[in-house]
């Protein structure tokens, strides 16, 4: 049989030589192979095609650069080489890994995870049509807030609720839709950042709320703000340093002095809580964290704080408060645009709904189970994987189980430290020893299941807290030893 122009690709007696441009086959040429087909029986011409042209053009640029063999643009090679690229470009860019960091609530790696219920929840109502804004009595119109409110008032004591698609437009929402064109009044030793540039003076720039700062860095008094409230005071706003502490010669106003001064000069009074814990965490042996519900009985008019920090539910900003100030910040028109989407609202609902059996908690809520994992289990924990792990990063690296210290995370409680426990992975080589870390914590960022440590003393630390199924680790170490082989 002719050979075809597009097919001359084999070519015995050049093998070894240098590849041109016309060795290339056409892309029909590439589709007709038959491990090609197979690919296109299942995948479709749309997307086989789009990656074989890219595929040949990008082979073509580095065949006219020189130096690619005729055998590294044969069919059979190319051909694995378009099922590579399919395979990648079907890949999710977003991927489940093992936070090992230490850091429960961590904001790098998705924060709060959710509790089954949620989850459950959360998949059937996506599934089909739900009552999201549809009386169920009436047939009539219905507010999504109206899913939420009884409960977060239940929780918190507020006579009203609303929520949004973060507690950053929670913020902001409040501030424009009560103090717009107007000023408000925030102490010195309160104007946070919390990173990815949400910055409490700039977000009240933002609100169009004119910020009037108060006191000092470390010392703020009552009278600071007295003396600052006049007729064009829209609110008074005290802000939960949740990211960091001052500590040595410090004064605060407490929320409830700070309402009776708002309340004797009619002005009303927001609290920004950041994280809000809707439990009490001393309880379970953590650092403290104030509440909502305490918020609302010191007399804040409106309390905001974050649906996957503490909470341990999906992103998610709650407002809590008195039916009047709720009420105009839900009838605020920018409160459309934050408005919060089906898919978190159900999962906020759900886990919610775990608050009201609160003796459960620990073991329905994922963020409360891990927080408060004993120390003595996770150390044993990292004892068992020991040697399994040992033997996975062998000879180059030496493992043992140690002592760790975690954080909450999410800027909540940033001195409080986690007593936990987990594996240390040493290189034995001292020389060159930064060099084979950052081997390991690439070879383990491109597991399966990416896992994610953290380097400190010339060490790799997988700290053990939030491994709740040791197997997820286990499962990864054929593929790290290949790695480092
Ligand atoms: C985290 C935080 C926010 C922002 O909450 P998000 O839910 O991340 O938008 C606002 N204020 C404070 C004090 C915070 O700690």
């Amino acid at each position: 049989m002719m050979q075809r122009p597009d097919e001359s690709v084999v070519h015995g007696s050049r093998a070894g030589q240098t590849a041109q441009p016309r060795d290339l086959p056409s892309v029909d040429r590439l589709l007709r192979e038959p491990a090609v087909q197979a690919l296109l029986a299942e995948h479709g011409h749309t997307l086989l095609a789009g990656e074989a042209r890219a595929l040949l053009d990008a082979q073509r640029a580095e065949v006219i650069g020189g130096n690619v063999l005729l055998d590294d643009v044969v069919l059979p090679v190319l051909s694995a080489k378009l099922q590579e690229r399919v395979q990648e470009c079907l890949q999710p860019r977003m991927r489940a890994v093992l936070n090992l960091t230490g850091t429960v609530i961590h904001t790098n790696l998705g924060r709060s995870l959710l509790a089954e219920p949620a989850l459950q929840h959360m998949l059937t109502m996506m599934a089909g049509p739900n009552n999201l804004e549809y009386d169920l009595e009436t047939g009539a119109r219905g507010d999504r807030d109206s899913i939420i409110e009884e409960m977060l008032c239940t929780l918190t004591g507020a006579e009203a609720a609303t929520v949004v698609n973060n507690n950053a437009a929670a913020v902001l929402l409040t501030l424009a839709a009560l103090a717009r064109g107007r000023e408000v009044i925030v102490s010195r030793g309160e104007l946070v950042e919390i990173g990815g540039a949400f910055r409490m003076p700039d977000v009240m720039e933002s609100a169009g709320a004119r910020l009037v700062e108060v006191g000092t860095t470390n010392r703020t008094h009552a009278q600071d703000y007295e003396r600052a409230i006049n007729a064009n005071t829209a609110l008074l706003m005290k802000v939960h340093t949740s990211n960091y502490a001052v500590q040595g010669f410090t004064k605060a106003v407490s929320e409830a002095e700070l309402a009776d001064i708002a309340r004797a000069r009619g002005v009303p009074l927001a609290t920004d809580l950041g994280s809000g814990s809707l439990v009490d965490l001393a309880s379970y042996g953590l650092p403290r964290e104030p509440l909502p519900q305490e918020m609302i009985a010191a007399g804040c008019d409106v309390v905001t704080f974050s649906g996957d920090k503490l909470l341990g539910g999906p992103q998610a900003g709650l407002i809590v408060g008195s039916k009047e100030m709720v009420g105009r910040i839900r009838k605020f028109p920018m409160k459309r645009a934050l408005r919060m989407s089906k898919l978190p609202l159900a999962a906020l609902e759900a886990t919610l709904m775990l608050y009201l059996r609160p003796e459960r908690l620990t073991q329905d809520l994922p963020t409360l189970r891990l927080l408060t994992r004993p120390e003595a289990q996770i150390r044993a924990q990292a004892q068992q994987l020991l040697d399994a792990v040992a033997q996975a990063v062998a000879p180059r690296f030496v493992v043992s189980v140690v002592a760790l210290q975690g954080q909450i995370g999410s800027g909540s409680l940033p001195v409080d430290r986690l007593p936990s426990a987990g594996l240390a992975i040493a290189p034995v080589q001292k020389k060159g020893a930064g060099r084979a870390l950052d081997e390991l914590a690439t070879a383990l960022r491109r597991l399966p299941l990416p896992v994610i440590g953290r380097i400190a003393e010339d060490r790799l630390l997988l700290d053990l807290r939030c491994l709740e199924d040791s197997a997820q680790l286990l499962n990864q170490l054929p593929a790290l030893q290949e790695a480092l082989a």
